[in-house]
């Protein structure tokens, strides 16, 4: 028994996959865009992602990579392309597996078993991967709770969001289109979007941008969340 993302544009293909791995006693979500993929896969524990390379609104290379940005989370392939080419490349780019279109759903579970085989038991071994702690700052992704010297934050939906992404990478310059793809799950938007929620961020985290403590703004590029000294 998996949590399983599944990500398919092609309503009848992603519907049928639910069918099965719910039948086979998963937990399934399923959405129709990478965007959509990359913000799911901050909000819940997944144990496997399904992604098919031909979505509407970014290129499957460039989705695995923002996921492989964000997450460990083993992903399969699904591709309708037989390149050699393009899967090895992928592979090499962190895909754990790929299936061939069309696959039956037998085939699917087979090469997840495998997959979460080699993941070491990874899925459901305890929270110790979801728990970060960047200085004295400490963020629960799974039960999306945060704390900042053993003071409990409140944060909205999105602010932890934000909070959690950032967190997952923390020590990096996280691009700003990254931020706003995984968190509001938007390609193209306004910079404020992310400014807006970081000013208040930094309140609750008790700094601001002129004396930065855990948030720092690199301009023009991006922003880094990192212990203060
Ligand atoms: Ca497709």
């Amino acid at each position: 028994m998996a949590l399983v993302l599944v990500v398919e544009d092609d309503q009848l293909v992603r519907s049928a996959l639910i069918r099965h791995l719910t039948r086979e006693k998963h937990g399934v979500r399923g959405v129709g865009t990478a965007l959509e993929a990359l913000r799911e896969v901050t909000r819940h524990p997944f144990d496997v992602v399904v992604l098919d390379l031909g979505l509407p609104d970014l290129d499957g290379g460039e989705a695995l990579k923002m996921l492989r940005g964000i997450s460990n989370v083993p992903v399969i392939i699904a591709t309708a392309r037989d390149d050699e080419a393009e899967v090895v490349r992928l592979l090499n780019a962190g895909a754990d597996d790929y299936v061939t279109k069309p696959f039956s759903g037998e085939h699917l579970e087979a090469r997840m078993a495998a997959v979460l085989r080699r993941a070491g038991g990874r899925a459901g071994d305890g929270d110790a991967g979801d728990v970060l702690r960047i200085g004295g700052l400490r963020v629960d992704l799974r039960r999306r709770v945060a704390d900042l010297d053993g003071t409990p934050l409140h944060l909205s939906r999105r602010e932890f969001d934000l909070l959690g992404f950032l967190a997952a990478r923390a020590g990096s310059v996280v691009p700003r289109r990254e931020i706003l793809a995984a968190v509001w799950g938007q390609s193209y938007g306004d910079d404020q979007t992310i400014d807006v929620h970081l000013s208040w961020l930094r309140r609750k985290l008790g700094e601001t941008a002129r004396q930065p403590r855990y948030l720092h703004t690199v301009r023009g590029v991006g922003v880094k969340l990192e212990a203060p000294p």
